[in-house]
């Protein structure tokens, strides 16, 4: 149950509004966000064209070296001078460089759009949304990585750092995985979950309901993976799956928890998660981009579990370049 019963945060103005206007408001942003997808839908359309149109080219030219990134966004190591077999005019290296930019702009208001969905839905309806167009996920993650990349630090390498200093018998489930970076770079035993997989490795799930078997994890991750507005159900998943005294870390985005911009208290949040039966161990604000929450599970079963009041988490919306 969320803390206020007639009056919801509505976050992303930072006013405070009654739930059936909030109701309203969403129903309508659901409306934009569909049609939007159908917009998404017809340019992937054409995008899958180019890439066989690209395709064809590679053969032509004998080269092979285009990333599935580059692809995404557009762009192409092939050079017209190999396709034209001549060099570019400067009006025609004008008009490309203009389509390049176009098509970067365009994968990156479609990262935005992507992103901000997940972070309004439910994680059961972000599932519905990947599993109609499994594409989508790539795009998102494609936009993810330039996002990162202006980071100075990337959380998820924080967290390797942290695991191999830990028993490499540890058992790890990293929840929300993306890229499952943390199986890729640690000796442990990880499950690596998300909402598509790419990768017969990761496990496509809705991570609310995790195949994993209850108790039998030592360390449970979400590094930027606290999205969907059920995000409760997640840690509740966590809880599940954990042995009593693992670990359960949370990267998560630092404005989300500014209170001056509608962000939660960490505090609030932490207490939420404490009531569900987790000891807070440390919390870490040295980053400048995100705070990372370390937990333990309690050994002590709670007997009569209590209310938890879960403070609303404001989406993390990223701003055009
Ligand atoms: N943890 C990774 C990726 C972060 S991006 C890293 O740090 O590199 C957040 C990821 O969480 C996305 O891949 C998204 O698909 C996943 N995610 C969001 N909600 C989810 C849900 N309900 N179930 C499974 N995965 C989810």
């Amino acid at each position: 149950m969320r803390i206020h019963e007639n009056y919801i945060c509505h976050h992303q103005k930072g006013e405070i509004v009654k739930s059936d206007e909030f109701t309203r408001r969403t129903k309508e942003k659901t409306k934009e966000l569909e049609f939007e997808t159908q917009v998404l839908r017809r340019t992937l359309t054409k995008v899958n064209a180019s890439i066989q149109v690209q395709t064809k080219r590679m053969h032509i030219t004998g080269r092979n070296q285009i990333s599935s990134d580059e692809v995404i966004l557009g762009r192409s190591l092939l050079t017209d001078e190999a396709i034209l077999g001549r060099s570019q005019t400067s009006d025609e290296l004008k008009s490309s460089d203009k389509m390049y930019k176009m098509r970067v702009r365009l994968s990156g208001g479609h990262f935005r759009m992507i992103n901000e969905k997940l972070y309004t839905c439910t994680g059961e309806e972000a599932l519905d949304y990947f599993q109609g167009e499994p594409s989508l996920f790539n795009l998102y993650h494609a936009g993810y990585k330039t996002q990162m990349s202006s980071w100075p630090e990337q959380p998820v390498n924080v967290i390797i750092k942290w695991l191999k200093k830990q028993s490499p018998s540890f058992v790890v489930a990293d929840f929300g995985c993306g890229e499952a970076l943390i199986a890729k770079s640690v000796k442990n035993k990880v499950f690596s979950l998300d909402l598509v997989s790419n990768d017969p490795n990761v496990i496509a799930c809705d991570m609310a309901k995790s195949p994993l078997v209850s108790s039998s994890i030592d360390v449970a991750v979400f590094c930027l993976s606290l999205m969907g507005t059920n995000y409760e159900s997640y840690l509740e998943e966590s809880y599940r799956v954990l042995k009593p005294g693992g670990y359960l870390l949370i990267a998560e985005v630092k404005s989300r928890f500014d209170p001056n911009t509608g962000g939660a208290d960490p505090e609030k949040f932490s207490n939420a998660i404490s009531d569900l039966g987790f000891k807070s161990v440390k919390q870490d604000f040295s980053n400048k981009m995100f705070i990372l929450f370390y937990f333990t599970k309690k050994e002590k079963q709670i007997s009569k579990k209590k209310e938890i009041e879960w403070p609303m988490l404001k989406p993390c919306l990223y701003k055009r370049r």
